[in-house]
């Protein structure tokens, strides 16, 4: 009894320990940082995923919006490079922190794009809030991307093409990257975290198969000098994928020698010579060795 006590205890003690961080987190000054890539291709960074930035002939394409309360900061970022109207809006996948602001960007002027199961998975998230009062129905509707897609589309600007397409069971079930053909830009989305362990989102669809197949299909749609914006991380290049995707196929080969040898998951999440080459170099963000141990684990013990 007096260690269940204790052990209430200590979860409520770490769960307003969680509170605080958060909302320290949410309180912190938020600066939305620029970078250019190409001619007309910029990447924006502030919390959450990165915003990929196409200025076009009239208009401005947007890849994914962050968190809804960065949507002024991120409005103000974007007119510091043009005044151009946003005609349309992507989102690489169904992420709050990809996802967020989509009812602030959503106007008469912008169209929200996105994979059919984006769709699906946000008007589920957003039923639940509006069934608790927590947002509006005119919200609500603004959040849902209006143009969906199956496996893949394309947009045309003067001299550019923008095509994007659906890549299967990586990130989640809805993930899109989107290439710039002329400006050589490819936005990853989630299915690529630059320098970090990747998060792999098992209950919404993602798989260790598909993440790394996404990859190699990234690989054959690049070149030597195309810039990437992840997902999260720094810009990226075509090396460094390569390295990346190398890294994650070595992990995979070392977790399914332990699930064919009859290893527990327990064992494997405790196994740190599994992932010891590695963990030093991408082991230090949000996803940490045992967590990406356990998530390859229960992956592949499934396929
Ligand atoms: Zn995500």
């Amino acid at each position: 009894m007096d260690f269940y006590k204790t052990r209430v205890a200590f979860l409520i003690f770490m769960s307003s320990v969680c509170i605080s961080i958060l909302s320290a987190q949410e309180q912190e000054e938020v600066v939305i940082t620029i970078d250019k890539l190409s001619n007309d291709v910029y990447m924006l960074t502030g919390q959450g995923g990165n915003i990929g930035i196409y200025i076009g002939q009239k208009n401005v394409f947007m890849i994914d919006d962050q968190f809804d309360r960065l949507s002024s900061k991120i409005k103000d970022a974007i007119e510091s490079l043009t005044n151009k109207p946003i005609a349309f809006l992507f989102n690489t996948h169904m992420h709050g922190d990809h996802t967020g602001g989509n009812a602030s960007f959503n106007n008469d002027l912008t169209t929200l794009v996105a994979h059919n199961n984006v769709r699906k998975r946000v008007m589920e998230n957003e039923q639940k809030k509006l069934d608790d009062k927590k947002i509006t129905q005119e919200y609500y509707n603004k959040m849902l991307p209006e143009v969906t897609f199956s496996d893949d589309i394309t947009f045309y600007d003067g001299e550019e093409t923008i095509m994007a397409f659906h890549v299967h069971n990586a990130h989640t079930d809805g993930d899109a990257m989107v290439y710039f053909v002329n400006n050589d830009v490819l936005h990853m989305g989630d299915t690529f975290f630059a320098g970090r362990y990747p998060f792999i989102d098992l209950n919404s669809g993602g798989s260790v198969e598909g993440f790394i197949n996404a990859h190699k299909k990234a690989l054959m749609v690049i070149g030597e000098e195309t810039k990437i914006i992840p997902g999260h991380g720094r810009p990226s290049t075509k090396k460094e994928l390569e390295e990346y995707v190398g890294v994650l196929e070595n992990i995979r080969t070392n977790i399914l020698t332990a699930i064919e040898a009859g290893k527990t998951l327990e064992e494997v999440k405790t196994a740190t010579d599994i992932s010891s080459d590695y963990d030093n170099t991408y082991g230090d963000g949000f996803i940490k060795p045992d967590v990406m141990r356990e998530t390859f684990y229960k992956s592949l013990k499934n396929d």
